[in-house]
């Protein structure tokens, strides 16, 4: 689960992170209140779980509650990376003397926790130069060393003043990372003000695995994350579904059929839309929603159907498309390779449909092929 900036900044709170005060509002004229509030100096921030938002436009600086309410007016609504503004975070305003980057992952390759920890962060940290950066992999029965946070400090070239502050803060972001069971704890900037450090973004993943142990985050659920139409279609039907970023949709039957479908498509040198697996024994109800499902996604060109009947039926399987077909707008070429239990009725199902859009195959390749082909 990625929380938003202001989640995280809850999280960082609550383990003794300093975050600037601030508020969550949804309208401009609450923005203006916030503003007043907090000061009239502050940062307007578009609460999107997505990076990038500085280069975007998403965070904006005002001087006046005045400002606020103007610049609240032109952030609220904007798209940024395809996500809807609908939340922005009101903040008390911070001046920066350096902006710092700092990163809790797991290095899983390694089997532990990596802390990164660079002089230059802010916007554009991709293109801080190496000798900026500095890293340690902590083992995860020791905990983060003092002399592994003096390694930290000393590697990334902090300023002096920002020391002491660090030697506080960078403990209490791993033992966040470990007590919160988080994948990701990211901080750009780590600002170094007059006041010393604080966390002025925060991007935190939690592990979903790990949720139950952790009922106090129950509230970051849902309430504005908005989960992605496609996948939520897919929760409903009960289907084992994940979304990828290429054109051809995948229905399969088995994970590992699945799996091994979307390496031929690969191989073939197409690019899966989705992972979709309607479980075995699959009737005619899965495959048509599993159809709809696929075909919701809007970058999809063609679908690639492969079903290894055992206690699936193949006939049931056919019927289910030609009902899918029937009850929704499918517009692109749907390839249909049929194996195992009773497939040669299924074919026959799908032939005699004479339906415009059903392509059959013969072999897992040439489904892959005609499916690859039919999407250029
Ligand atoms: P991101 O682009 O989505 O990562 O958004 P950030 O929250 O990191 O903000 C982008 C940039 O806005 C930061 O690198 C800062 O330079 C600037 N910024 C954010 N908050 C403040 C603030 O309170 N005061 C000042 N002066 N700049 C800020
Ligand atoms: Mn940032």
């Amino acid at each position: 689960m990625d929380l938003f900036e202001y989640q995280g900044k809850q999280l960082f709170a609550r383990w003794g992170i300093p975050v600037p005060d601030g508020r969550v509002v949804e309208t401009s004229a609450e923005a203006a209140v916030a503003a007043q509030e907090l000061g009239g100096r502050v940062a307007l921030k578009a609460q999107v779980a997505t990076g990038g938002r500085g280069k975007a436009g998403g965070v904006k600086l005002v001087a006046t509650p005045e400002e606020a309410e103007r610049a609240a007016g032109e952030v609220l609504g904007m798209d940024i990376g395809g996500h809807r503004v609908e939340h922005l975070l009101v903040e008390a305003a911070s001046s920066i003397d350096a902006e710092y980057y700092a990163a809790v992952t797991l290095d899983r390759r390694a089997g532990s926790a990596l802390f990164i920890l660079s002089s230059r962060g802010g916007i554009d940290v991709e293109a801080a130069g190496e000798g900026a950066m500095s890293s340690v992999h902590v083992d995860p029965l020791l905990g983060l060393a003092d002399f592994q946070v003096r390694s930290l400090v000393f590697g990334a070239g902090l300023a002096p003043r920002a020391r002491p502050d660090a030697a506080r803060l960078l403990p209490a972001l791993y033992r966040l990372f470990v007590e919160a069971d988080a994948s990701l704890v990211e901080v750009n900037p780590l600002a170094l003000t007059p006041g010393g450090l604080i966390a002025l973004d925060a991007k935190v993943s939690l592990d979903d695995s790990a949720m139950f142990r952790h009922p106090e985050f129950e509230s970051f659920k849902g309430g504005t994350l908005r989960p992605d139409p496609q996948e939520a279609m897919a929760a409903a039907a009960g289907l084992n579904f994940v979304k990828l970023d290429g054109d051809i949709g995948i229905i399969g039957n088995g994970a590992g059929l699945v799996m091994s479908t979307l390496d031929v498509v690969a191989q073939v040198g197409g690019a899966p839309a989705n992972f979709l697996d309607v479980g075995g024994g699959a009737g005619a109800e899965a495959l048509a929603s599993a159809l709809e499902v696929v075909v919701a996604g809007p970058s999809v060109r063609s679908v690639l159907v492969n079903i290894f009947g055992g206690i699936t039926r193949c006939d049931l399987v056919a019927g289910g498309i030609l009902e899918a077909l029937g009850r929704t707008n499918v517009t692109v070429p749907v390839v249909v390779r049929l194996e195992g239990t009773n497939a040669q009725a299924g074919r026959e199902l799908l032939a005699r449909s004479h339906h415009p859009n059903i392509r059959a195959a013969a072999s897992m390749l040439e489904a892959a092929q005609r499916a690859v082909e039919a999407a250029r």
